[in-house]
């Protein structure tokens, strides 16, 4: 089919959206390996689970043969006011760059959260409320988490505490608005509300926070209020589970117009957006009926693929929380304040970290500074303010259509535009001003944490 037939945005209809999720590791020979009891080092049966996450929640993460599970009506009632999202030709991009590429961006940036959390986060929230709990707590880096269930919970009428990484509580106190209006507790973490927080804070004075610290205090308020669960953002299976709806989506408007794509890019914090996002690519390339070329761009700030260890290690720095076997930076690593927040997470989802072990997909690490040129380059092309998370794919799509530049390939790149910047301008006036840095954590910084993993699994 020509060009000139492609649309600018393909939409499907609401007839067209999925209706199940795809859950991915029913197609994997090797199954992403079980989350252990950091006690015995016995992998987690659903009762021990229970006590922190919901249950319907419990039985996703745990099933790693059913291949569907039906979006319930009010989660797919909530996903019409902001889906199906557009899947973007890069025209304007392409022109700019002067590239043979074709390039097309799932846009999940619009909708309040800005970002592709809401997807997940109603699917959470819908599983308590529908087990009778009065709330749910959590942490949220970036904000787009916290903001993404905090708009989820107003829905439909839960409590919701929010742990928020100090760094971000600090820079983005609009973020923290926003979530407050949708009713909402922000409390900036390390705290001293919380056992596993007062320890942080004694052994790391002045820190400004973690994924990992955010996560320990979420979990201990769960688990000590009757009523309350945790629930959690990224890394899980169920979380790439809710999130295959980008994927989904994007397969079947790309199948509209016969397109096959051959590079399909996402950017990895915990992995969600681009395990979503793959989810029915990966799936035809495991069972053979495919092939793709997959990329995980992570920051060279905090780079659990390329740079990290496949291990079992704690998801949180106060080492609460089960053990998960992921490429992992060591739960002791504080990643340097790198502003793509939302990507400061030491470890990896484990279906990704598994497929990356095994050889089905690639990784790249990128400089803040130049993830920030990508940014600019395509806020001024495209019209998007791209979140700097977003941004490290974006970064890895300009670097492949130049690619293609050189050799005249005229190859179709998928790539994952997660979310929008417009809470993140601090992060864009450091860069405008010219005072944006590239901290790489040394050998002997990463070799610090790894030597703390936990001796289990082994
Ligand atoms: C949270 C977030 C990410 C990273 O999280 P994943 O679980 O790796 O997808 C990326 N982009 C945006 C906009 C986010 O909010």
């Amino acid at each position: 089919m020509s060009d000139a037939k492609i649309p600018y945005k393909i939409y499907l209809t609401e007839e067209e959206m999925p209706k199940a999720w795809y859950n991915l590791r029913a197609d994997m020979k090797n199954k992403p390996a079980p989350l252990l009891n950091p006690g015995t080092g016995k992998p987690l049966a659903a009762e021990e689970l229970t006590p922190i996450f919901c249950e319907e929640l419990v039985k996703q993460e745990l099933d790693n043969d059913t291949k569907f599970f039906d979006i319930p009506d009010e989660i797919l009632s909530f996903y019409k006011m902001f889906r199906p999202s557009p899947l973007v030709r890069a025209y304007c991009l392409e022109e700019k760059l002067g590239t043979p590429a074709k390039i097309y961006y799932k846009f999940e940036g619009n909708n309040t959260s800005g970002s592709h959390k809401l997807n997940s986060a109603i699917a959470q929230a819908y599983y308590a409320k529908k087990q009778g709990l009065k709330g749910v707590t959590t942490e949220t880096g970036a904000g787009q988490w916290g903001t993404a269930l905090s708009m989820a919970c107003a829905y439909l009428g839960l409590d919701c505490k929010v742990y928020m990484v100090k760094v971000s509580y600090e820079q983005k106190p609009f973020r923290r608005e926003v979530m407050r209006t949708y009713g909402a507790s922000v409390v900036p973490s390390p705290s001293d509300t919380t056992e596993v927080g007062r320890k942080i804070l004694a052994e790391f004075p002045g820190t400004t926070g973690s994924l990992g610290c955010a996560i320990s205090e979420a979990v201990e308020v769960a688990t000590k209020n009757p009523g309350y669960r945790y629930v959690l953002g990224s890394v899980l299976n169920q979380v790439l589970l809710h999130q295959s709806v980008i994927g989904l989506e994007t397969k079947a408007a790309l199948d509209k117009y016969g397109i096959k794509p051959d590079t399909i890019i996402g950017c990895a914090g915990g992995g969600s957006n681009l395990g979503g996002l793959i989810a029915p690519f990966m799936g035809e390339k495991l069972r053979g009926e495919a092939d793709y070329q997959i990329i995980a761009v992570e920051p060279a700030s905090c780079p659990s693929f390329t740079r990290g260890t496949y291990a079992y290690d704690f998801c949180d720095t106060g080492m609460i929380c089960p053990l998960a076997k992921m490429y992992t930076l060591g739960s002791s690593f504080i990643p340097s304040a790198n502003h793509a927040g939302g990507l400061r997470f030491h470890g990896m989802s484990s279906t990704l970290s598994q497929l990356y072990h095994d050889g089905y997909m690639e990784a790249r690490a990128v400089e803040q500074t130049s993830v920030f040129e990508a940014a600019e380059m395509f806020a001024r092309t495209e019209g998007i303010l791209p979140a700097p998370e977003s941004s490290h794919a974006i970064r890895v799509a300009i670097d492949e259509a130049l690619k293609c530049k050189e050799t005249g390939e005229e190859k179709t790149i998928v790539f994952g535009l997660t979310g929008t910047g417009y809470f993140d301008l601090v992060a864009y006036q450091k860069y405008n001003d010219g005072e944006m840095s590239d901290y790489i954590p040394t050998d002997e910084d990463i070799a610090a944490s790894i030597a703390k993993l936990p001796k289990v699994g082994e």
